[in-house]
């Protein structure tokens, strides 16, 4: 708490910044620091083409760059930028630390660097669901008329947020773990858990490590620390978190919700928190059909983003508003075809297995298409808690063995097919075969609870080849 401003205060001129890492957010910070004075250095592991063309063009603006060389400190080192992906173990970072240098992430540079008067944060971390919260929250505040932006980790980096020519009221910011890890003085308005499951651990060293950076973004709350209230670890972030006096901690559930909750009550959104006495009264927010795609999960993402913008003191007609104009991104649980009864859909993103879980929960019975690279990741759980749902599965990439054991461990009665192969006709091949095992009114999902790299440049292209094959047999039969 306290540190709001210190941005304006911080004298730039002639201190000794090290960048850790060319790219999307190195090369703006390296900029931003060096327009201000600042005496920059980026350091960059790899020595390619690219890093070289982005190396030529920085030092002819007065920036140094070392390529080849991401761990070595330079000498006189006041303070390391780094880029978020870099992970905490990396020798730079000790060496960082053992000289006493502080260490910010491109979010932190971002906070540090705003403006005075600059608009306030609502902040959405989690697990799964970051993005399509984070959009449906920009839409929501959208609709209030307010002037607003989508930003941080997903496309529009803060740093070109906060430094920009808009001028915001109010940015719903995603915040990934590795940027919350190297925040630590960021304070938002309000800040939201969606979820917590395993993911990134090689990351962070420890499924503590993870949920204690994932808390982070509660830290200095003002008005309302959200949480998901069918997910304790989340609750459990709030109440470790050091909040600004009189800042609330307000739930969200699929269920009728308590008081300082929101939930759902007979197909209609509801708010128990941002409303007068709310022992007694509930606001209509939205029915849940104004929620798109209306699967359970994404009607819990609606809830959180509808709770950080009343947070925010949002009227209940404008989180309708948004939400209806709210359209998910690609890959998302999006209807690709329907063809002689059978939906298919493509969740390409459903890159873990916590996400799979949710996008199998929306549907039944499912011909469920699955597998690529586990990144340590079991699927007996998932496996067990979809089995009854399951028409068939067809599994492909290269991990698709560890599926296969789990149905069969789980649910030896489901028919598997196993493809043996990772080119990229796979795809098509995977299509087809779910096309013979679904029968009308079944749902062909594609949810692959793996990263696509085995077989695809990412999880983009994975679902673009799945949505590619759907279409050609509609057009032809085949796919
Ligand atoms: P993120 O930005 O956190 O990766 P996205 O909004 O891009 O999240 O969604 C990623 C995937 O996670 C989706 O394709 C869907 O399968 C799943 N998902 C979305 N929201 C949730 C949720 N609240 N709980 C579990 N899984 C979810």
């Amino acid at each position: 708490m306290g540190s709001r401003q210190v941005s304006e205060e911080l004298d730039w001129q002639g201190k000794h910044v090290t960048v850790a890492g060319l790219g999307v957010s190195g090369i703006p910070a390296a900029r931003a620091l060096a327009a201000r004075g600042a005496v920059v250095t980026v350091v960059n592991d790899g020595d390619d083409e690219r890093s070289r063309t982005q190396a030529a063009e920085l030092e002819g603006e007065g920036i140094t760059v070392r390529l080849g060389d991401g761990a070595t400190l330079p000498a006189g080192t006041e303070l390391v930028v780094t880029t978020p992906g870099w992970q905490p173990d990396k020798p730079l970072f000790a060496a960082a630390a053992e000289a006493g240098v502080e260490i910010w992430g491109d979010v932190e540079l971002a906070w540090r660097l705003r403006g005075p008067g600059a608009a306030p944060w609502l902040a959405i971390t989690g697990t799964n669901g970051k993005t399509t919260t984070t959009r449906m929250l920009a839409s929501i505040l959208e609709a209030a008329g307010l002037r607003t932006a989508a930003v941080g980790n997903i496309g529009v980096s803060l740093l070109d947020a906060v430094l920009g020519d808009e001028e915001y009221d109010v940015l719903a910011v995603e915040l990934s773990s590795y940027q919350l890890h190297w925040a630590p003085s960021v304070r938002a308005h309000s800040g939201a858990v969606l979820n917590l499951a395993p993911d990134h651990l090689d990351w962070h060293g420890s499924m503590e490590a993870y949920a204690a950076d994932k808390g982070r973004i509660y830290e200095g709350n003002q008005v309302a620390c959200v949480y998901n209230v069918a997910d304790r670890a989340t609750e459990d972030l709030v109440r470790e978190a050091d909040v600004e006096e009189g800042c609330r901690a307000i739930g969200f559930t699929l269920g009728t919700p308590g008081p300082s909750q929101l939930g759902v009550v007979e197909g209609i959104l509801v708010d128990r928190a941002f409303v007068e006495n709310r022992q007694k009264n509930a606001q209509e927010l939205a029915e849940v059909a104004d929620v798109q795609p209306p699967a359970p999960h994404n009607i819990a993402n609606a809830l959180a983003a509808a709770a950080l913008a009343r947070a925010f003191g949002v009227e209940a007609k404008a989180v309708r508003d948004g939400l209806r104009a709210f359209r998910p991104d690609p890959h998302r649980i999006e209807l690709v075809e329907e063809i002689g009864g059978v939906t298919y859909v493509d969740d390409s993103k459903a890159t873990n297995t916590h996400a799979a879980e949710a996008s199998l929960a929306a549907y039944d019975p499912i011909v469920w298409i699955a597998g690529g690279l586990a990144k340590g990741a079991t699927f007996d759980e998932l496996v067990q808690k979809s089995a009854k749902r399951l028409r068939g599965a067809v599994l492909v990439g290269a991990d698709r063995a560890l599926i296969r054991e789990a149905l069969a461990r789980h649910a030896p009665e489901v028919p598997v097919v196993d493809l043996d192969r990772t080119d990229t006709g796979a795809m098509s091949e995977a299509v087809r075969e779910a096309a013979r095992l679904a029968r009308p009114g079944d749902t062909v999902l594609l949810a692959p609870a793996c990263a696509s790299m085995d077989m695809f440049t990412n999880y983009n292209k994975r679902g673009e080849a799945f949505a590619d094959a759907v279409r050609a047999l509609a057009a032809t039969g085949d796919a």
